[in-house]
C-alpha cells in the first residue's frame, strides 16, 4: 500500500499574459474552470509493466496523478480555477478509447496520460514525452469519420448545418483540428519535458510522437508522458519513492502552468 497524500501546497499561479492575438484572434480569453484530464495508464487486470523488485506501473502512475490533481486543484489560471478530472481512480481497467470519451464529455482542455516505461535491457532510463504522429492524425480522422456516432457527437450544435457538406470536407476540417491539436501537444510536451529533465535524465531530449490511441482526441492537446523506466532498478526505486512521485508532480505541474501562460485557455467554442 502507498502511504497516505500529504496535502497539496496551495500554489495560485497568475500568469499576466494576454490572450494572444494570431491564429487564436478570434477567440475570447475565458472565464470557467479550466479542466485537465489525468490519465493514468492501465489499471485492473492490466498491471503494465513490472519493475524487477515487483512495482507495477499502473500502481505508481495512480498515485502520480492523484498528486497531480491535488496541486490542480489548487492552481488558477489567469484567475480561472483549475480542476483535475481522473479517466481511472482506481485499480480498474478502462479502455483506451472510453479514456479519450471520457475527456471529451468532461470538455478537457488538456489530456495528460501518464506512464512508466519498461525495456529488455534493465540499463533504459528517463523520461520521454509523446504526441500524436501525422499519420496517427489521420488515421485518428478517418477512424472518426468512420463512426458515425464520433462524428455527430464532434459536430454537435452544427451538425444540421454541416451534414449538408460533403464528407470530404469534413474530413478536413477534422484533419486540420488534428493537425492543431498536435502543435498544441508538442508545445506542451516540450514544456514538461523541460521541467521533468531537471528531475533527472531524460531518455529523449525531444518530444517523441507515435500513434497512441490515447492520443487521438481531435480537439484536445495531447500528450503521453512516460516518467521514467520502471525495468530500471535505479528507477524502479524512484518511482517507489513517494518523494519523488511528489518530485515529478510538482515538475508536471509547473510545465501545465508554463503551458497555459503561453495558450491562454479560451472561451468554449469548441467546433472542428
Ligand atoms: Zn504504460
Amino acid at each position: 500500500p502507498l502511504p497516505a497524500a500529504p496535502a497539496a501546497p496551495a500554489r495560485p499561479i497568475v500568469p499576466a499574459v494576454p490572450a494572444r492575438p494570431g491564429n487564436r484572434a478570434t477567440a475570447t480569453p475565458t472565464d470557467r474552470l479550466i479542466i485537465v484530464a489525468l490519465d493514468p495508464g492501465h489499471g485492473g487486470e492490466d498491471p503494465g509493466a513490472i519493475g524487477p523488485a515487483g512495482t507495477r506501473e499502473k500502481d505508481v502512475v495512480l498515485r502520480v496523478a492523484q498528486l497531480l490533481r491535488q496541486r490542480i486543484n489548487a492552481t488558477t489560471v489567469a484567475g480561472n480555477p483549475m480542476r483535475a478530472y481522473l479517466t481511472r481512480d482506481g485499480d480498474y481497467f478502462v479502455p483506451l478509447g472510453t479514456r479519450v470519451q471520457k475527456a471529451r464529455d468532461v470538455q478537457a482542455d488538456l489530456f495528460v496520460s501518464i506512464h512508466a516505461d519498461a525495456f529488455t535491457t534493465p540499463a533504459a532510463r528517463g523520461a520521454s514525452v509523446f504526441a500524436l504522429s501525422q499519420s496517427g492524425a489521420s488515421s485518428a480522422a478517418a477512424r472518426w469519420m468512420a463512426n458515425k456516432e464520433n462524428q455527430s457527437d464532434l459536430v454537435g450544435g452544427i451538425n444540421a448545418q454541416r451534414q449538408a457538406q460533403d464528407r470530404y470536407v469534413q474530413f478536413t476540417k477534422l484533419d486540420m483540428s488534428i493537425t492543431a491539436q498536435i502543435k498544441d501537444s508538442l508545445q506542451l510536451g516540450r514544456v514538461l519535458l523541460g521541467e521533468i529533465g531537471q528531475l533527472g535524465q531524460l531518455h529523449k531530449p525531444q518530444v517523441e510522437q507515435a500513434g497512441f490511441a490515447v492520443l487521438k482526441a481531435p480537439d484536445i492537446p495531447s500528450v503521453l508522458v512516460e516518467t521514467a523506466f520502471i525495468s530500471n532498478p535505479e528507477e524502479e526505486k524512484r518511482l517507489r519513492s513517494s518523494a519523488y512521485q511528489e518530485q515529478l508532480a510538482n515538475a508536471l505541474m509547473r510545465g501545465i502552468t508554463r503551458y497555459f501562460a503561453k495558450n491562454p485557455p479560451l472561451a468554449r467554442s469548441r467546433s472542428v
